[in-house]
């Protein structure tokens, strides 16, 4: 299976298991009974991978993997820019001022978007979408060069999260700004592992590890009862390395935003995926990559971007103050250097997570 197989749509990959990354830890003869294959497919521009220690009696991996289908394609079908006919595709095109009936679950992801929106003072943004299509990251294509500085400003002022207003009963959105469009890449993808995992346990599936395209979530134990493992990857341009090897020994989700995957270069520069709305141009700075432990992938993801915007200082204060487990990754020249938040260095600490060395590739 080819990762990120549609470049127009790439969501980087940062986080891995280790089993997809590295192809170790796999039945080697002996030893506890094998668990039950991995479900793998594509959803969201990239890869989906499906693990679980056991399956409850009753319950065949077929059925659970057509359900994991099911389930995605709901997302999709409401947050998806590149279907012309999600909600968000209809929001986006439709009239302002007027209220667009849509999913309970798409209003949820949009008011955690706003949220992190305004923890991180505007840096992550959900209406960001008419910026990134301008720079050729949305659903319309990559460009070869910058867009002309008046098309930046044009798309920079359709940006306004506060002329986004969402309302729960009934679930509905409505644009004060005709131009406003609603991007929740940075998001979904989050949300659609959190998605799954609420499917998982509702099974009755308690050791599960999910990860789309990266962004992971774990919960239990593998089948032999040891720790699920996870890759942070080391944010190289080409070839696939592993920075750091985290042992999940608690529930957690972890997400990876970075520039150095999804980007087009004109005249010698870089011009990667995350955009920031209050300068209107990629994000660049020296900060290779963020990684993100919390409870939820949803937050995991949204506030992997977010830090990914604000940079290396501005980031990691704020990530601190609010109390944020971070792991900033910085590239200088051929060398990386990593920072982590008190709050993510206390995951090892407490023993929840823990570094796994002796995995070097
Ligand atoms: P992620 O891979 O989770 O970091 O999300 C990156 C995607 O989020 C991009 O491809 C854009 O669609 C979108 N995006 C870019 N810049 C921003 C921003 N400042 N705030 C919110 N979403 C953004
Ligand atoms: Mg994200």
């Amino acid at each position: 299976m080819s990762t990120f197989s549609d470049p127009r749509i790439y969501l980087p990959g940062s986080l891995a298991s280790i089993p997809a990354l590295l192809g170790l830890f796999l039945a080697t003869g002996c030893g506890p009974a094998p668990p039950p294959a991995p479900i793998q497919g594509n959803t969201m521009g990239t890869v989906y991978t499906i693990r679980v220690a056991s399956l409850p009696a009753g319950l065949s991996l077929a059925a659970l993997a057509r359900d994991i289908e099911t389930e995605l394609e709901r997302v999709n079908a409401a947050m998806s820019t590149y279907r012309e006919d999600s909600e968000i595709s209809r929001f986006n095109r439709g009239p302002a001022d007027t209220w667009l009936r849509v999913s309970p679950e798409l209003v949820a992801v949009v008011m955690a978007g706003q949220a992190i929106g305004e923890a991180s003072q505007g840096a992550f943004n959900i209406t960001v979408g008419k910026l990134v299509r301008t720079w050729g990251f949305g659903p319309a294509g990559q460009r070869e060069a910058p867009p002309s500085p008046a098309a930046i400003q044009n798309a920079q002022s359709a940006i306004k999260a506060s002329a986004l207003q969402v309302r729960l009963e009934p679930p509905a959105l409505l644009k004060e700004l005709p131009d406003l469009e609603i991007d929740l890449s940075a998001i979904a993808k989050g949300h659609g592992v959190d998605r799954l995992a609420t499917l998982l346990e509702a099974a009755g599936i308690d050791n599960y590890l999910v990860d789309i395209g990266g962004d992971l979530r774990t919960r239990g134990r593998r089948h032999d009862g040891t720790v699920w493992r996870i890759g942070i990857e080391r944010p190289l341009i080409s070839g696939r390395q592993v920075q750091q090897v985290l042992g999940m020994s608690q529930d957690a989700a972890v997400a990876t935003s970075g520039d150095y995957r999804n980007f087009f270069e004109a005249d010698g520069e870089r011009y990667a995926h995350i955009v920031d709305p209050r300068t209107g141009t990629p994000v660049t700075s020296k900060l290779s990559s963020v990684s993100v432990i919390a409870d939820d992938c949803t937050t995991a993801d949204g506030w992997a971007t977010a830090l990914t915007v604000m940079g290396p200082e501005a980031g990691y204060e704020l990530a601190t103050s609010q109390g944020l487990a971070a792991l900033f990754i910085r590239r200088d020249g051929e060398t990386f250097s990593e920072r982590m938040t008190p709050a993510f260095r206390e995951h090892f600490a407490a023993g929840q997570i823990a570094i796994q060395t002796g995995i070097t590739q």
